[in-house]
């Protein structure tokens, strides 16, 4: 690398042959990133051209009065340090302009990207204002880093603020008080149906997620986090283009956080193309879990295809409200992943309350019709002689459904920000692979949450954001979860952690199990719950705790 450099005039749009009308260096200088270097005037606008390098004015190239172009050497210094040498950016390293100065994020304290230009220059640059995202940015500012935080949308929070944990719970609250009252009548106390005020329901669910975005919003602002609205894309390892509707910026980060979650996957990507007969295009009825938390109107049936935490809670609420429910699984269970056991209450108090649960089936096609959406199955209960079903539970070869709720699974979104250009690796999933600091394959660059990896819950995300920023700050932080616990809020809950049984046998490991009924519960009794189940976990020889799972209402 050599010991000087020339700075040359860097592009300045239109403009060729323009005087120079001031010099403000001379030999021996000492200048740094973004001091004037010289003032051009042409007969529309008057310039400075800044420097893009730090280091000691040697000789100067130009004199007032001369007429220079893009390209015109300007001054050629030298580095005192090693530090001072420009990094490996060969595609930027030339492409100054005069717009970075004035809209710097803070001061930086190392210019290993300094000779990036730039319209904002930052520490650390978080993409993506999730629960992973925003703990990230903050963590990072309150260890003194100078933080952007980059948010495609206005609300800050995420899939899971905006579109999942937080109104899911909301309605689930909602929905547990529902059943509530439909049961007390077995004991005796009777109140009458009730009525639901939908757009009443959803404009209280809006009310509550504003006000916690405007919370994350406040606390981003106590701290100094600067907030980017826009669609943020890498340009090369240290420089992100945050694209918005109205402009463009670019960020020359120190290091980054990539936190841009997961999306619902589609219909689509399984093989199923909607077809439209007599309906119109985009069917509104065909919903993602993002539709199934802003209702329009109550499906009188509903079809929700995934028998996993997000469908489940979705057909929790539903039927609250009174849809009549059907859910169709690929697998032989519900919540695969959990063990059977701590299922079993919770198919068995739904196999009476739904109108179906189609377990081992395929939905292998969805048409539009005035009358509804028609699925097709495929799968063990199909009598295929009859095309009908085989009983409750045996799929028919097809039903009409007043709406079908896609909630089959999230696919990362690591795919879908330019990170090639900044070397970072993206699996053919979407998945950006880390190690326990959360660091990519790019060491100045880190991922969390739904991106990073399995599982896709919030609080883990959370936990990762801290780990990047930790680490970011050369703190001693590592992320080395030993068990994450994953919960379903349906009715019954259910809830696990760490080893499940099922997994234990596939490994080979040698385990003990201490379970609880909660038949044998005065408190479940009381609350006439008596189907729950508590139990832990152990390895045989040590009787060290390896896991342990719960069932039951308010589990
Ligand atoms: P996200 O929350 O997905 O946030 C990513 C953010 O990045 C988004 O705001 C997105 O707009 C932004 N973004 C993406 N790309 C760009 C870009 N290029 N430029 C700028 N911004 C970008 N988890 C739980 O732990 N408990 C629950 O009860 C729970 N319930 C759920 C219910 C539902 C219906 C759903 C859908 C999910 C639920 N989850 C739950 C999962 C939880 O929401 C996610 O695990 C969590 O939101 C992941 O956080 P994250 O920060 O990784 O990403």
């Amino acid at each position: 690398m050599a010991k000087t450099t020339t700075i040359e005039v860097p592009d300045i749009g239109d403009f060729k042959d323009v005087e120079v009308i001031e010099v403000l260096i001379s030999p021996g200088d000492r200048i740094e990133i973004d001091s004037p270097l010289i003032t051009l005037e042409s007969d529309k606008a008057t310039m400075e051209v800044p420097s893009r390098h730090t280091g000691l004015v040697k000789a100067l190239k130009v004199a007032i009065g001369d007429k220079v172009s893009m390209g015109s050497p300007i001054v050629e210094i030298a580095f005192e340090t090693s530090a001072e040498m420009p990094g490996e950016d060969p595609g930027l390293e030339n492409t100054a302009t005069t717009k970075a100065s004035g809209s710097t994020a803070g001061e930086i304290k190392d210019t290993a990207f300094g000779d990036i230009n730039a319209d904002i220059r930052t520490d650390v640059v978080v993409l993506g204002a999730g629960p992973g995202g925003y703990t990230a940015a903050f963590r990072a500012a309150d260890l003194g880093k100078n933080t952007v935080l980059v948010e495609r949308y206005p609300a800050l929070g995420g899939v899971c603020l905006n579109v999942g944990c937080i109104p899911s719970k909301a309605y689930l609250h909602t929905a547990g008080i529902l059943n509530e009252t439909r049961e007390m009548a077995a004991r005796g106390v009777v109140f009458g149906e009730a009525k639901i005020d939908l757009p009443k329901l959803v404009a209280w669910k809006n009310r509550l997620v504003n006000r916690l975005a405007k919370g994350i919003a406040g606390l981003a602002k106590q701290r100094k986090v600067r907030v980017l609205q826009g669609i943020g894309t890498f340009v090369s390892p240290n420089l992100l283009r945050v694209q918005s509707e109205e402009e463009s910026v670019t960020v020359a980060f120190e290091h980054a956080i990539i936190a841009v979650g997961s999306r619902a996957v589609e219909i689509s990507a399984m093989g199923i193309t909607p077809k439209t007969t007599d309906a119109p295009k985009d069917d509104p009825r065909l919903w993602n879990s993002s539709d199934a938390l802003n209702p329009k109107t109550i499906p009188e049936r509903l079809l929700v295809m995934g028998g996993g935490i997000i469908g489940l809670e979705m057909a929790t609420l539903y039927n609250a409200l009174g849809a009549r429910i059907t859910v169709v699984e690929l697998q032989d269970s519900l919540i695969p992943g959990c063990d059977p056991d701590l299922v079993r209450p919770l198919k068995k108090r739904i196999d009476k309350q739904y109108e179906n649960i189609f377990l081992s089936t395929r939905v292998t096609g969805i048409e539009s019709r005035t009358e509804g959406l028609k699925v097709s199955f495929s799968g063990q209960g199909i009598d295929q002689a009859a095309g009908q079903g085989t009983g409750k539970n045996n799929a028919p070869e097809s039903d009409i459904f007043d709406a079908v709720l896609v909630a089959v699974g999230r696919s990362p979104a690591g795919g879908q920000i330019a990170a090639e250009k900044a070397g970072v690796h993206v699996d053919e999933r979407g998945f950006i692979p880390v190690d326990k600091k959360q660091r990519t394959n790019v060491p100045h660059i880190f991922a969390i949450g739904d991106v990073a990896g399995q599982p896709m819950l919030a609080h883990k995300a959370v936990h990762q954001g801290k780990v990047a920023a930790e680490a970011i700050a050369n703190l001693p932080a590592q992320f080395d979860a030993r068990a994450i616990p994953s919960v379903a809020y349906t009715d019954p809950e259910v809830a696990w952690m760490g080893l499940t049984e099922t997994e234990a046998k596939e490994k080979g490991i040698e385990i003990e199990k201490g379970a609880f009924p909660w038949a044998a519960s005065g408190r479940a009794l009381g609350i006439g719950r008596e189907e729950g189940m508590t139990k832990l976990i152990f390895d045989a020889k040590t009787k060290r705790l390896l896991g342990a799972g719960i069932v039951g209402r308010s589990a």
